[in-house]
């Protein structure tokens, strides 16, 4: 079927036509194997969540009603009971499974620590004591402001087990960044280090913690973790060293059981669009799908599996996948503290080799950077342990899946790319590795029972093109809320679309029915009326096999309206010059259309990017268009856009 390019809300140009069944060493030992999961989801799909949830948790008391749904309000298993630490620990100590490693941590310097459910427990007993030592109890909030170290998780879990809600502020964040966010929180505790070990430096925290608490008149007491071993000041009466209060409280600590709608944590967006949004999450749905998405996505085999999911728990990711998914399924983890590329850039590859890593989870930016550092730092380690391969956080070039794919996945592994947001709380849109046949680029199917469908400008169904991604019914981790702002949760995701959620990201689907996103929708390039995706161009000049990375974006025009400038990082040993320009944009015409071709290509050897690895072209279209640049709170390295500021000048 061929789709009038002028009623589509974007345009499909890029074709990508490779695709990859389930390989049957893999199927064979997998959990799910048969499409029929999708249907049997579908023809009762509440039943299906509440199967889930009984299956996958252990509950106090059950619930009496699946779902209440008063839109756009939902709540889920009302009127259940359950703790989440007791979930995530108590009952595999009590299963027997005290001694199996629930992190293997690694420090960036080198340092390690085995840590077994049972001694997790141990720990967050302890802390939950020390907690409520200081008058946290239920409902209250406590900041977390830490590097990836295990005392993270640990305070986090401490505050599930005395009912009190969790906000977890990035390490890498500036003093403005955790400020504004206690406020909004009005949390109570801060917890935080001396510092944390990032590219083989001491990146302190407490100093950025110190400033930001002069002004956050909620805040009675800190907690520091000592780590970097600095001296840092510490003020009488309201700081307390984390190890010093352990030593002082009770070994147990009474779980605390709460209802499944109670709030769990709070979590800031990345603020790759926009102002960060304090997205709130509760108990009982949220437990159940991020339990089953980690198992079924990542065909999760607890007693075997030693799995890494390589992104910061600062982000929701972490939050889902490095600490409630895994726990609550009794796996075990690595946790690993630092820079992938430090000392040198086989770090991660010689953390899988080490710990017989079986399945990895991470982010399309830092394969690209691994694409522009080389195969030859993968190829120097043993990575046969690894038998599944996951993506989030971006959309992922067909490119860069396809070297994943063959490079660290050696051929044999899947690759699930996983399509969620923090408002979200767990994938929504993702291949079963054993179900699924794979097409690079594209995220699949909406996971069973989760409904998407993309439409048009006036919010119907495209059938076959690109638009809108909307999800069309309640799910159980979704969001709850914007903290103390409930309109503007309406009217954020509510309101484009009449009884849709909109997710804010385009997307296409294809004859087969796959979904392929697009990135924002408010990052779609308008150039001679031709409504033109920014990851449609990006995967074609990633297409070319000296570009590691490119972000691109609209800028206005004269003529044209907007004309796409490309931002473009190639790999190792080739040179940037106006030739090579040149052929990048006959590349992109070639391969996708005359439309898609970048007026402008930039070369950079980094791109502004959030401390979540996503790229931030909001900034990179300030700079196209000579404007000052927006809210940069949330990037990594602010001293990337003055490099490319400095290069656009200079690029006629
Ligand atoms: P803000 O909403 O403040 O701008 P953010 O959207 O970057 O921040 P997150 O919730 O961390 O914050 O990111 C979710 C977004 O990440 C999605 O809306 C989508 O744009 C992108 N994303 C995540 N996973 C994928 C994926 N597998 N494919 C494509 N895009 C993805
Ligand atoms: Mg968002």
């Amino acid at each position: 079927m061929t789709h009038d390019p002028s009623d589509a809300a974007i345009e499909a140009l890029y074709l990508e036509s490779r695709t990859f069944p389930p390989p049957a060493e893999f199927k064979a030992q997998a959990l799910v194997t048969q499409a029929a999961v999708y249907d049997e989801a579908e023809a009762d799909w509440q039943g299906y969540w509440a199967r889930q949830a009984a299956d996958l948790l252990d509950w106090d008391e059950e619930w009496h009603t699946i779902l209440e749904w008063d839109r756009p309000f939902a709540k889920w298993f009302v009127g259940g009971r359950l703790n989440v630490s007791v979930n995530c620990l108590d009952r595999h100590v009590a299963a027997g499974l005290g001694d199996r490693v629930a992190y293997h941590w690694e420090g960036e310097p080198g340092d390690t620590r085995t840590i077994t459910y049972a001694e997790l427990l141990d720990e967050v007993q302890r802390f939950a004591n020390v907690l409520s030592g200081l008058g946290v109890g239920r409902g209250d909030r406590v900041a977390i402001y830490m590097p990836m170290i295990p005392e993270l998780p640990v305070a986090m879990l401490a505050c599930t087990r005395i009912g009190a809600a969790h906000s977890v502020v990035f390490g890498g964040f500036s003093s403005d960044a955790l400020r504004d966010r206690i406020n909004d929180a009005e949390a109570k505790v801060l917890v935080t280090a001396d510092g944390g070990w990032r590219k083989g430096r001491a990146n302190l925290l407490k100093p950025a913690a110190d400033v930001a608490v002069a002004d956050t008149p909620s805040i009675t007491d800190v907690v520091v973790v000592r780590r970097v071993g600095e001296p840092v000041e510490m003020r009488e009466g309201r700081d307390h060293w984390w190890h010093e209060e352990m030593g002082k409280v009770a070994a147990t600590c009474e779980p605390v059981s709460m209802g499944a709608e109670d709030l769990l944590y709070l979590l800031y967006t990345s603020g790759t669009t926009a102002k960060p949004k304090g997205i709130m999450h509760t108990t009982g749905g949220y437990l159940t799908q991020v339990a089953h998405t980690h198992k079924y996505v990542f065909d999760l085999k607890a007693d075997r599996d030693v799995y890494w999911c390589a992104a910061d728990i600062g982000w929701v990711t972490g939050h889902s996948y490095i600490v409630y998914g895994p726990l609550a399924n009794g796996a075990t983890s690595v946790l690993y503290e630092g820079a992938p590329d430090h000392p040198d850039k086989d770090r991660w590859w010689s953390i899988v080799e080490r710990y017989g890593v079986t399945i990895l989870y991470c982010a399309p930016t830092a394969i690209r950077a691994c694409m522009k550092w080389g195969a030859e730092w993968p190829q120097r380690h043993d990575l046969s342990s690894l038998r599944l391969l996951g993506s989030v956080g971006e959309p992922i070039n067909p490119e860069a899946w396809m070297w994943y794919h063959t490079h660290i996945g050696g051929g044999r592994c899947p690759v699930v790319d996983t399509w969620w947001q923090t408002e979200t709380g767990a994938i929504m849109i993702s291949p079963l590795p054993g179900a699924t046949t794979t097409k690079p680029g594209s995220a699949t199917f909406p996971l069973p029972g989760i409904a998407a469908e993309v439409v048009d400008e006036q919010g119907r169904p495209v059938g076959e093109g690109g638009g809108y991604l909307t999800l069309t019914r309640p799910w159980p981790s979704m969001l709850r809320g914007i903290w103390g702002d409930p309109e503007r949760y309406e009217q954020t995701y509510w309101s484009r679309f009449p009884d849709r959620y909109f997710a804010g990201d385009g997307a296409k689907l294809d004859a087969d029915g796959y979904l392929w996103l697009l990135g924002r929708v408010d990052d779609v390039m308008n150039v001679s009326g031709h409504r033109v995706s920014t990851t449609e161009v990006e995967s074609a000049l990633v297409d070319h096999p000296t570009v590691a990375e490119a972000a691109v974006v609209g800028a206005r025009d004269e003529t044209t309206g907007q004309a796409i400038v490309a931002f473009v990082t190639l790999r190792g040993g080739v040179t940037a010059d106006a030739e090579h320009g040149e052929a990048l944009r006959a590349h992109v015409a070639d391969k996708i259309g005359r439309f898609g071709r970048p007026k402008t290509v930039i070369f950079t050897d980094d791109l502004p990017k959030t401390r979540s690895g996503k790229i931030m072209r909001r900034l990179l279209r300030d700079v196209a268009e000579g404007r000052d640049l927006g809210d940069t709170t949330t990037l990594a390295d602010p001293a990337v856009v003055d490099e490319i500021r400095r290069r656009a000048v200079a690029t006629p």
